[in-house]
């Protein structure tokens, strides 16, 4: 069985650094190339702490292709740079695995139509640590039964989309399992938070938190808290890998990690 040629685009960043080591310690993937705009010509396996791996950190997507052949892309970049990469991509015939948050949603239509039309598997998943797809879950059916709700999500200091894109994500399925905030007045501060399809976001931004969210619901004389915490940006790696293995026997784009986990009913 031949490996899977993964190529990481973001690759010098925090999350490209975790994917470049957690596809380079599976036995049925080869890392065969990097992209980054920080980092161009150093080896990677030295900027992740791996030594040398004879792969140089490429600047463009086109050039990877060119050189590397790879089956997948992986990126973690910038909203910009992530649309530009999986667009040069399905134009390659490369399958794609995306975790770059805050692309605007007629961009990721775009990107799922093309891959649609180029037959072509693709996944994009706003959270891939597999304890935030489950709380996602859970929460979808907490607001059939309790559906009053607010989100409050908590990223390190760093984080550059607010809200995150896994609390828009579980305001849309908690909104299409009838669950919702209380009907903004025009007056509401903002201390209220922004509503995303009807359900309540704070943003919480500090140094020392990684990836957090807590769904609260409120029914009568009760509250239902889900809480998930990544603790380490290991954390969406289990997750990353299952998707870059998945999308090798995919036709067509999928939106979140939870179709690969059969969780989508
Ligand atoms: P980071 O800033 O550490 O890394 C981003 C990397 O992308 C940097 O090395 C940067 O140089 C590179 N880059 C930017 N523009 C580029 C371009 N045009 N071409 C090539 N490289 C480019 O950020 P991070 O913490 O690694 O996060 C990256 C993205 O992943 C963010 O959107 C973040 O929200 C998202 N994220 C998603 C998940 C998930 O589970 N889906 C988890 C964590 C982070």
């Amino acid at each position: 069985m031949p490996k899977i040629r993964v190529m990481v685009t973001g690759a010098c960043g925090k999350m490209g650094r975790e994917v470049v080591k957690a596809v380079s310690a599976q036995q049925d993937m080869q890392l065969v190339g990097a992209v980054d705009r920080t980092g161009c010509g150093d080896d990677i396996g030295r900027v992740c702490g791996l030594g040398e791996l004879g792969i140089k950190v490429l600047p463009t997507v086109d050039e990877a292709i060119k050189s590397a052949k790879p089956d997948v892309m992986v990126d973690f970049t910038v909203a910009e740079a992530a649309a530009a990469n999986v667009e040069r991509a399905i134009a390659n015939g490369v399958r794609w695995v995306v975790g770059t948050t805050g692309m605007p949603r007629a961009t990721i239509d775009e990107l799922v139509d093309r891959s649609k039309q180029a037959g072509l598997g693709g996944l994009l998943a706003p959270n891939f640590a597999i304890g935030a797809v489950l709380m996602m879950h859970m929460c979808r059916i907490a607001a059939r039964y309790m559906p009053d709700c607010e989100i409050i999500e908590l990223h390190h200091d760093k984080k550059l989309d607010a809200p995150s894109g896994t609390a828009k994500a579980t305001a849309a399925l908690v909104a299409a399992s009838g669950g919702h905030s209380r009907p903004s007045a025009d007056d509401e501060p903002a201390a209220r938070g922004e509503a995303f399809d009807g359900v309540r976001v704070h943003s919480v931004r500090l140094q020392g938190l990684v990836a957090h969210q807590e769904v609260i619901f409120g029914g009568l004389g009760q509250v239902l808290a889900i809480r998930h915490d990544s603790l380490g940006r290991e954390s969406f790696m289990p997750g990353v890998v299952l998707a870059v293995r998945k999308v090798m026997d995919l036709d067509g784009p999928v939106i979140g990690l939870d179709k690969l986990m059969g969780l989508d009913s």
